[in-house]
């Protein structure tokens, strides 16, 4: 079977981080995805609202499940015996951050981390964009799941 973790803060979760579940739901049996509680990130939304937004969006489809985790992302993935790493990217900044992390993670956990592209019409979109939206009482709806609308 195979199992990959999707890890990130998703504070919140977008549309653009819907699109990589489910394209890759294409490529692995299951998906866990993984909030990570960051020392450095500021968090928006508390960690538990994510994780109940989350878990909403994804009803009880059993290939896909949601946990908080507080380690490093390769010891999470040997926790729910992930053989994989899913991100995705949006521009060159991002490749840059992500072939870091493939790298220290291939290194540290022999887990190979798979990258998939955003969709061009979601490039734009990131949780920073729906935070100060939603920080000015604005509508987000064109950004966040249909199940958050
Ligand atoms: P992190 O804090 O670990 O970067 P994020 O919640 O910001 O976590 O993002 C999780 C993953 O989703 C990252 O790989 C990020 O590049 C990807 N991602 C975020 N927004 C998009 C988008 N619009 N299209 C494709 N991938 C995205």
């Amino acid at each position: 079977m195979k199992k990959a973790i999707f890890p990130g803060s998703f504070d919140p979760f977008t549309i653009g981080h819907y699109d990589i579940v489910n394209r890759g739901l294409k490529l692995f049996d299951h998906i866990t995805i993984g909030i990570g509680r960051n020392s450095v990130k500021k968090e928006t939304f508390p960690i538990r609202e994510r994780l109940n937004a989350i878990q909403k969006i994804f009803g009880d489809d059993p290939r896909v499940d949601v946990q908080i985790y507080d380690c490093l992302t390769v010891d999470f993935a040997k926790q729910v015996d992930a053989q994989f790493i899913l991100r995705g990217i949006r521009c060159v900044e991002d490749f840059e951050y992500e072939r870091n992390m493939a790298e220290a993670n291939k290194q540290l956990g022999d887990i190979e981390t798979i990258l998939l592209y955003t969709r061009p019409e979601y490039a734009h979109i990131s949780s920073t964009l729906v935070r100060d939206l939603y920080s000015y009482n604005k509508d987000v709806s064109a950004f966040v799941p249909n199940k958050l609308k």
